[in-house]
């Protein structure tokens, strides 16, 4: 394996240059090979630089999985000429305060490739000006920095991650310093805090007006000087390589362009961390440097990571706009030059074109609003007068707390004829900051496994729909350190597969298509990447319409195929790459998932804000988060080989991605459970109400009287246990309590529809529980309580039905009972909406249980033609099958209708009718003979006897762990045990996810 060399050195941008030393990287020819088949390698990708789709002839298509295609075919592998592998234990893409501090830490534990697109320094991190915020003045708090993280973040934030950062981040604050960052200090020695909007205390360090230099040049340095880290410069990350393990994608590492040999590397990793930061280019107008393309986002997004909270780009209210200086800059800059909010802080004042101060007329705050407040102030201006920029005046405060205040501004002014001591500044909003991006947990990880996420790119939840100022190098740092451990571990489990490079195509350089073809396709990606910037300020930008919004999808979606077929026209072939080319197509994908997101949100929160839903709703307060596409099944497969998708090489710009809300993406992490159901899931509610059931009453499990129709646990106990999770109690049993974990509403005899047994009906159900949340939202955050935003997080279960057929089976004809279903079920379907519109969006549902199968049902049974092989009242188990049936096309038709909701429809019939009729084989005596129970009504109690087709049951149990029924209407612990084994594994659910991923499918 032989050393690759390293190429030139590099100049940095902030005037200091370093020396590179040799690569330490392994390298290997990614030589020609014959054909391989894919074992479970794939490629997630159906975009030209791809090789199964040079073979498939498939178009780009960000949204769409392939991997059922891959998974079939045999293609050509490592065809392109002068392609190199090289093997790291680490890939790292993205070389700013994320990547950087990440490979620092990693790179004690093997060899790290830094992977970076242009010259090391350049990325968001080094342009950064404000600084850095962390609780380091003895009069903070961490309460207090996360409070303000949650205001600015519209109450959107994860309380979780917010509290993690806000506790770590004084510690990557001094590990900074000690790696060689120089932060500004006061006259008392002490770190000099700066305070800036939204945070009640002073808590930025900085470095003047010029941090993320400092932070990056610190950074860089460390690394420089680090034996294990090897740093590929102008290498750009094309895609990253993924194999498929059962359900599970795994990151294996990642394609890059080397944008001045123009060569493709190819990096097999161990672990990739992807810190390739944001995506303003995406809007004309940004402070973004050039590399901010949203490469990381839109390459995850192909190998299928979760991607969350699009919509909620910030743009910062006052970029210097070129065009009011006296001097216009020679060159159209890359990056808009950002005009610090210190400037309205220090009493700078906005006016328009006719010197009118407006802010005032917008927000009471007037020019010290929030910036996404002051960014729709000068939109609205700017539209209402068409006008191209607004003034900001500072020239009124005294010229020499100008100049030492603002130096950077100034002298930037300066240089365009501008004194800004004595003119105002023209300025322009532009877009700053993704707050969405790579759904990341708590340890930056992604639900690829092998791939993490940190800094911009990821979207871990601390910023909810707003970023907090100087929050963002702070989770870059906490989120690079919180990457590490699982990092290691995943190394240590994973294997570097030496013959692993062979498994994917590869990337092709388009050296066959000729200069003048490329000069044609490159002229016209810069206008379509012009044009699509144009179309997003235009259409997705600060105020925002769903006409708008549709209008973007579409002129987005033509505009990328006029592109496509401009491509393929010039002979451009599906594995082809270039800089331009990826960049634009990365650019596209990042639009969509922005406009996508934007289109699901509808309401007005953070910076999300649209004319149409001007107002926050409260059952919006979740992320949105769009899934990777469902893999393409055979059927499609036969569809796209056949060619019945002909020209769709260009075509086929999908938007198959689904938005929708989630608990946590990888993880459904329910911190509660909400029950509603009648005596099969009822802990003790019907006792609280109405007095105690006779004994003996849950004795075997709780050793004290519980109240439950059952001798212990009932399937809802075993789904708090599997969800770890504390056993629920009955709503009305309250004293003393704990709430924080979910609350019962199920009491014994209830039904769905109002009438029958018990007048604890649903609709009943649902308004305790409705008066629960708003008096335990009223309370605050208070002991034993829920936290608000955690009932949109919680599972919401049902086990009711069986007695609104009962109760007509024993009150009405048959038919009637048959009649009553549609009817029975549109209730159910009310509360339901009424649930979510409360918040709840995952939804767990029992189907009802072979009724006819219970003892009392074949007690009564007076018709011996009328019991099944098992002997069960066969018209009764018809009514229930009949009704399950409706139940289920009723959870679907609601899925359409609430477009957050997830809905796992349970079949507890299939498990309960198994039991009974295979019960002597389980190990359970004949499911006929009941014990030890009482039960209301037919008093069918312990030692009684009941005679079934002559056989005499009732007796008291010797062994109640043998024993199906516990008295005649309701199953015993035992039974409960072996259906809840049964169904919480998924294996009986539609879609067939466990009860621990029941928030999977939106
Ligand atoms: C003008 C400005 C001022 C700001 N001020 C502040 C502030 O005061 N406080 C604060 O907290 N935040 C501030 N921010 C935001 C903050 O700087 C960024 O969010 C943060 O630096 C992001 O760090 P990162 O490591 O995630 O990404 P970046 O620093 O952007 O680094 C991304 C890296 O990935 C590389 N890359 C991208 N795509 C590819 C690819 N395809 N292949 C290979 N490499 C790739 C880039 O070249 C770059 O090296 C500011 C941002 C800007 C633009």
């Amino acid at each position: 394996m032989a050393a690759s060399v390293a190429t030139g050195s590099s100049n940095l941008h902030s005037g200091f240059n370093i020396s590179r030393r040799l690569q330490g990287g392994r390298q290997t020819a990614c030589a020609n090979s014959p054909t391989v088949s894919f074992n479970g390698w794939l490629h997630k990708d159906l975009s030209w630089s791809q090789g199964a789709f040079k073979v498939l002839e498939m178009p780009k298509n960000c949204n769409l999985s392939q991997s059922a295609v891959t998974r079939r075919l045999s293609v050509s592998s490592c065809f392109g000429d002068g392609v190199s592998t090289k093997y790291f234990d680490f890939a790292v893409i993205g070389s700013g305060v994320a990547g950087l501090r990440y490979a620092l830490e990693v790179a004690k534990h093997g060899t790290v490739a830094v992977i970076t697109k242009a010259e090391p320094h350049e990325s968001n991190t080094n342009y950064a000006q404000g600084g850095v915020s962390a609780v380091l003045c003895p009069k903070d708090s961490v309460e207090s920095h996360m409070q303000d993280t949650i205001i600015a973040g519209a109450y959107l934030c994860d309380e979780e991650t917010v509290r993690v950062v806000c506790t770590e981040g004084p510690e990557r604050i001094r590990e900074l310093i000690a790696m060689g960052a120089m932060f500004d200090h006061g006259e008392d020695g002490n770190l000099h805090l700066a305070r800036e909007g939204g945070h009640s205390h002073r808590r930025i360090v900085h470095a003047a007006d010029m941090t993320g230099r400092e932070i990056e040049r610190a950074l860089l340095q460390a690394v420089i000087n680090d034996p294990n880290i090897s740093v590929f410069q102008h290498h750009f990350a094309i895609d990253l390589l993924t194999s498929q393990d059962g359900p599970d994608t795994i990151c294996r590492g990642v394609d890059t362009l080397n944008t001045e040999t123009h060569e493709v590397v190819r990096f097999i990793s161990r672990v990739t961390l992807l810190a390739s930061g944001g995506a303003g280019h995406i809007y004309p107008c940004t402070t973004n440097p050039l590399v901010a393309t949203g490469d990381g986002m839109a390459m995850a997004h192909r190998a299928q990571a979760v991607i969350s909270n699009m919509e909620f780009v910030q743009f910062h209210p006052t970029a210097l706009a070129d065009e009011g200086l006296p001097i216009k800059p020679k060159k159209a800059r890359e990056n808009a030059f950002l005009i610090t909010e210190a400037v309205r802080g220090d009493g700078g004042i906005l006016y328009n074109l006719s010197m009118e101060r407006f802010m005032p007329q917008y927000d009471e705050r007037a020019e010290l609003a929030p910036r996404d407040v002051v960014a729709r102030g000068i939109d609205d201006q700017l539209k209402k007068r068409n006008e191209k920029y607004v003034l900001l005046d500072i020239s009124h405060k005294p010229r020499d707390k100008i100049l030492a205040h603002f130096p950077n501004i100034a002298a930037e002014c300066l240089r365009h004829g501008l004194d800004i001591t004595q003119q105002p500044i023209p300025v322009v909003p532009a877009a700053h900051y993704m707050c969405g991006g790579v759904r990341a947990g708590l340890e930056g990880e992604t639900n690829v496994r092998g791939l993490y996420v940190a800094g911009e790119v990821a979207c871990t939840g601390l910023h909810g729909a707003n970023r907090l100022a100087s929050n963002s190098l702070l989770e870059a740092l906490v989120f690079a350190r919180r990457a590490v451990q699982p990092s290691i571990n995943h190394k240590k489990s994973s294997s570097l597969d030496l013959s692993a490079s062979s498994c994917w195509t590869c990337p092709v350089v388009p050296n066959a298509l000729g200069s003048d073809t490329m000069n044609t396709i490159l002229g016209k990606t810069k206008e379509v990447r012009r044009e699509l910037q144009s179309i997003m300020w235009r259409y997705v930008g600060i105020v925002r319409s769903t006409t708008m919004l549709e209008t973007a999808l579409e002129r987005v979606g033509e505009l990328e195929l006029q592109w496509e077929k401009l491509l393929f026209e010039q002979g451009w072939k599906q594995t082809m790459v270039a800089l331009e080319a990826c960049e634009m197509r990365n650019l596209f994908c990042c639009a969509k998932l922005v406009v996508s997101s934007a289109m699901a949100r509808q309401e007005s929160r953070g910076l999300h804000y649209t004319i149409d839903f001007p107002h926050l709703e409260e059952s919006m307060r979740l992320p949105t988060v769009i899934f990777p596409s469902p893999a393409v099944n055979e059927m499609d497969l036969m569809k796209l080989l056949l060619g019945v998708f002909g020209i769709l090489v260009l075509k086929m710009v999908t938007d198959a991605t689904m938005v929708g809300s989630h608990a946590d993406v990888w993880n459904c992490k329910f911190p509660a459970i909400y029950n509603f159901g009648d005596s099969n899931s009822d802990t003790g509610g019907i006792s609280a109400a109405l007095g105690e059931i006779p004994p003996p009453n849950g004795e075997t499990f709780f050793g004290h009287p519980s109240g439950r129709s059952c001798d212990g646990r009932l399937i809802v106990d075993f789904i708090a246990e599997r969800l770890k999770l504390p056993y629920l109690s009955a709503y009305l049993d309250s004293v003393g309590t704990d709430f924080r974990h979910g609350a019962n509403f199920a009491t014994g005899g209830s039904s769905i529809r109002p009438g029958g047994y018990s007048p604890f009906h649903l609709g009943v159900q649902i308004s305790q529980f409705k008066q629960f949340k708003a008096r335990t939202n009223r309370l605050g955050n208070q002991r034993n309580l829920p936290r608000a935003v955690e009932f949109s997080k919680a599972l919401y279960t049902f086990d009711i039905g069986q007695n609104d057929l009962a109760y007509g089976f024993q009150h009405s004809s048959e038919e009637d009972v048959w009649k009553s279903i549609p009817d029975i079920l549109s209730q159910l379907a009310v509360a339901v909406k009424q649930l979510y519109k409360e918040g709840a969006r995952f939804f767990w549902v029992h189907n009802t249980g072979p009724l006819g199968c219970l003892p009392y049902s074949v007690i009564y049974n007076s018709d011996p033609n009328n019991l099944d092989g098992n002997g069960c009242v066969k018209s009764r188990n018809d009514a229930a099958l009949e009704f399950n049936r409706q139940l289920e096309h009723k959870l679907s038709q609601l899925k359409e209708q609430l477009p957050y909701s997830s809905f796992t429809y349970v079949d507890v019939y299939s498990a309960k009718y198994r039991l009974i009729s295979t019960a002597e084989n389980q190990g359970f005596v004949d499911p006929m003979e009941f014990c030890c129970g009482s039960y209301y009504g037919y008093h069918i109690d312990c030692g009684k006897k009941a005679v079934v087709n002559g056989t005499v049951y009732g007796n008291p149990c010797k062994d109640p762990s043998r024993h199906v029924s516990w008295d005649g209407v309701h199953y015993s612990e035992a039974a409960n045990l072996w259906v809840a084994r049964r169904i919480l594994n998924g294996s009986l659910s539609r879609p067939p996810v466990s009860v621990q991923d029941a928030c999977k499918h939106v």
